[in-house]
């Protein structure tokens, strides 16, 4: 399809089943919440790069929201994204409203165990099971070769594939980069949440994930030593309100006491209302 070309918009599973009986083979899936900006093109041109048909699907999930105002001011602009997701490669975008994605009578919830604990899942309770329900819902709709998550939620992209080889579920989880502003601040739907003040603020969660690469790549294996070094750069930037800062074994996600594998740096800092979340891989 041209890249100008507006992708088919379908907003039920009846809708969605009769596109993709049509579509041409392989399909990458591209699950979003909408508020799409470069980070989310950058997914779906590497769908695009890969298959013949790409699903991008855009819902709110208000099962994953473990705050109600969050979900509630989490931004929504149907018409800009089914554009955005068009020039960047779309094909298909699934818009299902909450009754369509968990139809009369839904009794279901898919859980990941000790994966979905620390972090994320110790701050934020219930959102992993709304991730795991509605992902296991798309990737089973979408019936994909491929599906694309964003390293930028790293724990959610390990559960996503832990859950997909656990349910043998056939779809490849396929992880891309974060993309990034200029500044080094992750790109996210949040960020258009900052003031001016705290959006000038917020490059700091990177700084802070940069000093501990350094220690790290100057030789620092202690895991206290590198989650410090993280405090200490936060604690520089008085609008910053960290709500934890990790390193992390990357199989398990457990604390580490010495880094001597795979690791992941990663924080959850909030900037007043909004919550902003970022990582960085050792090893
Ligand atoms: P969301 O709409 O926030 O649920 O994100 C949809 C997908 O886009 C998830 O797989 C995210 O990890 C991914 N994503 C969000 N922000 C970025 C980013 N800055 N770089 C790369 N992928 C991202």
């Amino acid at each position: 399809m041209a890249s100008d070309a507006l992708p088919r918009v379908v907003r039920t599973r009846a809708e969605l089943r009769t596109a993709l009986a049509s579509a041409a083979r392989p399909i990458g899936l591209v699950p979003t919440m909408g508020a799409l900006h470069e980070g989310h093109a950058s997914l779906i041109r590497r769908a695009r790069a890969e298959n013949a048909t790409v699903l991008v699907t855009i819902f709110v999930n208000p099962r994953q929201f473990n705050d109600p105002s969050d979900f509630e001011k989490y931004p929504r602009d149907e018409a800009t994204d089914v554009r955005l997701a068009g020039t960047a490669g779309a094909d298909i975008v699934f818009i299902p409203t909450v009754d369509e994605a968990y139809p009369a009578g839904f009794q279901t919830t898919v859980r990941v165990g000790a994966l979905t604990e620390p972090l994320e899942g110790a701050v934020r309770p219930g959102h992993f099971e709304g991730v795991t329900t509605i992902v296991a819902i798309l990737l089973g709709l979408a019936g994909a070769e491929r599906a694309y998550f964003g390293q930028k939620d790293a724990q959610q992209l390990l559960v996503v594939r832990r859950m997909a080889g656990d349910l043998g579920i056939a779809t490849e989880i396929v992880a891309c980069p974060i993309l990034r502003e200029p500044d080094g601040l992750a790109m996210s739907s949040r960020n258009v949440r900052l003031t001016p003040e705290q959006r000038a603020a917020a490059p700091v969660l990177r700084r802070a994930l940069l000093a501990a690469r350094a220690g790290y790549d100057a030789g620092e294996r202690d895991g206290e030593a590198l989650r410090t070094a993280m405090r200490n750069v936060l604690a520089s930037e008085p609008l910053a309100e960290p709500e934890y800062v990790s390193c992390a074994d990357t199989a398990t996600l457990r604390e580490l006491a010495h880094v001597d594998g795979p690791a992941l740096l990663s924080m959850a800092v909030r900037f007043g209302p909004v919550r902003l979340i970022d990582n960085e891989p050792l090893a």
